[in-house]
C-alpha cells in the first residue's frame, strides 16, 4: 500500500523544504562545529508550526495526522546532517508524546504550548550506563516521600540532554534489588534547574554532531508527585508503546537521508570523469547505483506500508521492528557504497557523504539495536 499524498500535503512538503534549504542547510556546518542547534532555530520551527503538527490546536498544535509527521521528517532529513532531524524528532516524536498521551489536562496545559512553540526543548532519558537494551533493568530509583519523589541514579547518551528544559525520565519505584523488573518502572517530568539534577558533559560523538548528547545525574533530585506521568509502575508498557513511533520516525529519517545521498552520488558519478569517461558509464558503478536505488526503493515502500498501518492504529511491534531493522541496515550499506563512488573525495569533510557515513553508523544502535529488533521479530514468530 503506497501513501497517497494530496495537494495540501505537497504544500506542506514545499514549506518544509524551503525552510530546510534557506534556514537549515546553509548553517548546518556551523551547528555541527558548535555541537548544537541554536535556540532561535527551535523557536522558528515553533512559529512555522513544525513542532506540534499532530497535537490539538487547543495546545497550539496543528491537529494534523501522521502523514504530516512523515513529510516533516522526510524533508528535515534532507538537510545534510542527520543530527538535525534526530534532535527535532526527539523533541516532537520521542519525548513530548509521553506528556500528550499520559499527561493530565493540567500537565498538558502547562507543558505542551511551550514545547510546541519551541520555547522549551524536550529530551527522553531511558538509557543508563549499565545498559540501554534491557529497559526493564533500569536502576535509577524514585523513592516516594510524602508529595514528592526523590530520584537517584544516572542516564547516558541523552539526545538534547545538554540543552533540554524538560526531561522525560524513566525511573524505578522501589529498590533495584526488588527484582520487580518491568513492573517497577514509572515515568516522570523533570524540569531543568530541579535541585539534584546535574547535567554532565556534552559527549563527543562520531556523528550526529549538531545534536547534543549528555549524561544526566540525579542525586536526591526532588520531583513533585504531580510530575508523575501516567500510573506508577506502568512505565515499561508505555515506553514499549512509545518506542513504536520513535522507531518508525528513525526509519523515515534513515530512508530520506539515504535517498538524498544517492541523488548526490548519481550527480557526482555523472560529472566525474576517469579514464576519459564519465564514472556513471562504468558498469561496476552503474550496478552499484542500481543496487542502492533498489534497496532504498524497497526500504521506502516498507516504511510507507508500516507508516500506513501505524496511521490506522494497526502496526504491530513486529511490523515496526522489521522496518527499523531494514531501513537502518540499508542506510549503512548506502553510506559504504556511496562513499566508495566518490573515491578519496568521499573521505573528505567537505563532502556530505563523509558526514552521512559517520551519521548512519548509530542508526542500527539508537532507538533499539538491530539485535533487539531481531529478538522482537523472533519472539513474535514464536521461535
Ligand atoms: C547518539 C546516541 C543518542 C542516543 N539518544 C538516546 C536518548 O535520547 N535517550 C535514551 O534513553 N537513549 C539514547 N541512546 C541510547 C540508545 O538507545 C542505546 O545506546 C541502545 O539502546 C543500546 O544500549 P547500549 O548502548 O547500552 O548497549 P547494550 O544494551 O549494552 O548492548 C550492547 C550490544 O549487545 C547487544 N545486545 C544487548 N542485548 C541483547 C540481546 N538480548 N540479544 C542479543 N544482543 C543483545 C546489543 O544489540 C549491542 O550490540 C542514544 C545512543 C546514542 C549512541
Amino acid at each position: 500500500m503506497d501513501w497517497v499524498f494530496k495537494e495540501e500535503h505537497e504544500i506542506f512538503r514545499n514549506q518544509v523544504r524551503q525552510f530546510v534549504e534557506k534556514e537549515v542547510t546553509p548553517y548546518i556546518e556551523e551547528w555541527e562545529t558548535q555541537g548544537e542547534i541554536p535556540k532561535e532555530v527551535w523557536k522558528r520551527m515553533g512559529e512555522l508550526g513544525f513542532l506540534g503538527v499532530e497535537y490539538p490546536e487547543e495546545y497550539g498544535g496543528s491537529g494534523a495526522d501522521f502523514t504530516y509527521t512523515l513529510i516533516l521528517m522526510e524533508e528535515l532529513a534532507r538537510c545534510g546532517a542527520m543530527g538535525f532531524p534526530i534532535s527535532v524528532s526527539v523533541h516532537t516524536d520521542m519525548a513530548s508524546p509521553y506528556i500528550f498521551s499520559l499527561g493530565t489536562e493540567e500537565q498538558k496545559r502547562k507543558y505542551l504550548p511551550q514545547i510546541i512553540k519551541g520555547e522549551k526543548i524536550c529530551a527522553i532519558a531511558i538509557t543508563e550506563p549499565t545498559g540501554g537494551s534491557d529497559v526493564a533493568g533500569i536502576r535509577t530509583q524514585a523513592k516516594q516521600y510524602g508529595n514528592c519523589y526523590a530520584l537517584h541514579g544516572s542516564k547516558v547518551f541523552i539526545t538534547n540532554g545538554v540543552k533540554a528544559d524538560i526531561y522525560i525520565v524513566a525511573a524505578r519505584v522501589g529498590e533495584p534489588e526488588d527484582q520487580l523488573r518491568h513492573r517497577g518502572i514509572s515515568i516522570f517530568i523533570v524540569e531543568r534547574g530541579t535541585p539534584g539534577l546535574r547535567i554532565g558533559r556534552k559527549l563527543q560523538k562520531m556523528g550526529w554532531l549538531c545534536s547534543d548528547t549528555a549524561e544526566l545525574f540525579f542525586d536526591e533530585c526532588i520531583v513533585p508527585k504531580e510530575n508523575l506521568l501516567g500510573e506508577e509502575g506502568k512505565g515499561f508498557r508505555e515506553i514499549m508503546r512509545h518506542f513504536q513511533r520513535e522507531r518508525l520516525v528513525i526509519s523515515i529519517i534513515s530512508v530520506s537521508a539515504s535517498q538524498k545521498v544517492i541523488e548526490d552520488a548519481i550527480t557526482y558519478a555523472r560529472e566525474r570523469v576517469v579514464f576519459n569517461r564519465q564514472l556513471s558509464k562504468f558498469q561496476v558503478i552503474r550496478h552499484k547505483i542500481a543496487d542502492m536505488v533498489t534497496y532504498i526503493e524497497a526500504a521506502k515502500r516498507l516504511t510507507y506500508h508500516v507508516a500506513w498501518l501505524f496511521y490506522k492504529g494497526k502496526a504491530t511491534d513486529k511490523d515496526v521492528s522489521t522496518v527499523k531493522l531494514f531501513t537502518t541496515e540499508v542506510a549503512n550499506r548506502i553510506a559504504y557504497d556511496s562513499l566508495q563512488i566518490y573515491g578519496g573525495y568521499g573521505y573528505m569533510r567537505e563532502f556530505p557523504v563523509e558526514r552521512f557515513y559517520r551519521d548512519a553508523r548509530v542508526l542500527t544502535i539508537g532507538a533499539g539495536t538491530s539485535e533487539i529488533m531481531k529478538e522482537i521479530i523472533a519472539k513474535r514468530l514464536e521461535l
